[in-house]
């Protein structure tokens, strides 16, 4: 048997900031992660980082590898019909700017600085169950890579274990209570070994259905093209996807689309989830494994990250200081601002994807959508609006 003082569920963004943190504040802790090392440090998802999180790596020394390579984005651009719609961060944003960096790069880093550390990082290591989260002892039984069974016991237990994971499923039912908005479309998420086609991430309006372009590396993009909510990747063969991406981002000017070979492809629900509250007992989640947004706006690794660096803050609090203020405020401080992101993000769902696709209200509501975008660009205050809660202003 292990014993810490916080046992971490899951080595994605949300577990190695926690741990990261903590492990340099002097804080005891262990991270079980039922994926390898090279799964975690290669998966892509997001990877549009906002201002206030890079500030927040910035202020625990953890920016090197985004400042380095990281490219700055400072201008988001709409398309409808043929049209571009371009909108500059500045002024309203007084110079602040997005950083395109892959989510798997930052990962990367924090595993890298969390071992340096010294840190407690066990790989191919799932926790199966969570039990003590009403005591001041929990346990995390995990499943170690040699097949046999181990046990973690800790004074804390972060669930940082993803959408799907086992933290929030220990919770006893009626201890907490899951708020949950299914959207009647899915989204095809394709990355694509070609370079950018645009030094800003595009959203194109489009009766179809929405097609949403943004920059990964140099040498790799991103493309979602909203489809039917039960579409597998099967309904999407290679050409059918250039062919609809074509057909979304075509404009009446000339341009040029890069395309190459895919990468990969896949389905994303659309869902929005708030479990509140965030703490049962000794048991706290973050990330994902509490709150899920649909991709639009590119919110959920930042909220992740926010949830991470408020957490490892209140449990540095109570075991350095014994002052438990911080961390018993854990969830309430993190559920107003995570309402707030699901308020922008469902109206921005809105916006950037047709609602109704494929039911007879579509062409008016895609209508409606238009008007919207018009009325972004064509009103100072409700573009600024717009762009405060798009960069990330509070
Ligand atoms: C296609 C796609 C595109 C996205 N694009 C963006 C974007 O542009 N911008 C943005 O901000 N967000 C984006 N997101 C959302 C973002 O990826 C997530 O919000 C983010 O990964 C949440 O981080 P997390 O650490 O909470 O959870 P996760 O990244 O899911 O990490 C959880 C970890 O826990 C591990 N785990 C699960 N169960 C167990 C267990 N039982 N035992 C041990 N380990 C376990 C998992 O293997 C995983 O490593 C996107 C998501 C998807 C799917």
């Amino acid at each position: 048997m292990t014993t810490t003082q916080v046992g971490i569920v899951g080595a994605g963004p949300a577990g190695m900031l926690v741990a990261t943190l903590l492990r340099r504040a002097g804080v005891d802790c262990v991270v079980v992660e039922q994926r390898d090392r090279a799964y975690v440090e290669q998966r892509s998802r997001g990877g549009t980082v906002e201002h206030r999180v890079v500030d927040l790596l910035r202020r625990h020394d953890l920016a090197g590898g985004l400042l380095a390579t990281g490219q700055v984005e400072n201008k988001i651009e709409f398309r409808m019909a043929g049209r571009r719609y371009p909108l500059r961060y500045d002024p309203v944003a007084q110079g602040r700017s997005h950083y395109i960096y892959p989510q798997q790069f930052l990962v990367r880093d924090l595993v890298e600085a969390y071992l340096a550390d010294g840190g407690d990082l066990r790989f191919e290591t799932p926790a199966r169950v969570i039990t003590g989260i009403e005591g001041d002892r929990p346990r995390i039984e995990v499943e170690s890579p040699s097949g046999g069974s181990e046990v973690i016991e800790c004074d804390v237990v972060v669930g940082a274990d993803g959408e799907y994971g086992v933290a929030r499923r220990t919770v006893p039912a009626g201890a907490l209570h899951a708020y949950e908005h299914q959207y009647g479309y899915a989204w095809l998420a394709v990355l694509a070994q070609a370079p950018p086609s645009s030094d800003c991430v595009i959203n194109s309006i489009h009766e179809s259905g929405s097609c949403v372009h943004v920059r990964r590396t140099p040498e790799v993009s991103r493309f979602y093209l909203q489809c039917a909510r039960d579409d597998t990747t099967e309904d999407w063969p290679e050409e059918r996807i250039w062919k609809e991406i074509r057909l979304r981002l075509a404009l009446d000017e000339p341009w040029t689309l890069h395309e190459g070979p895919i990468l990969s492809t896949g389905t994303v629900r659309m869902r929005s989830l708030v479990c509140a509250p965030m703490r049962h007992g000794s048991l706290f989640l973050a990330g994902d494994a509490a709150h899920v947004v649909p991709p639009v706006g590119g919110k959920g690794f930042n909220v992740a990250l926010a949830d991470a660096e408020e957490l490892a803050l209140g449990l540095m609090d109570r075991f350095l200081r014994h002052d438990h203020e911080r961390l018993d405020a854990y969830s309430p401080t993190r559920l107003a601002r995570i309402w707030r992101v699901q308020e922008f993000v469902h109206w921005m769902m809105d916006l950037v994807n047709t609602p109704g696709l494929g039911t007879p209200a579509a062409p008016f509501l895609h209508r409606v959508q238009m008007a919207r975008l018009e009325r972004i660009v064509a009103s100072p205050p409700y573009g600024a609006a717009f762009l405060e809660d798009y960069i990330g202003y509070w």
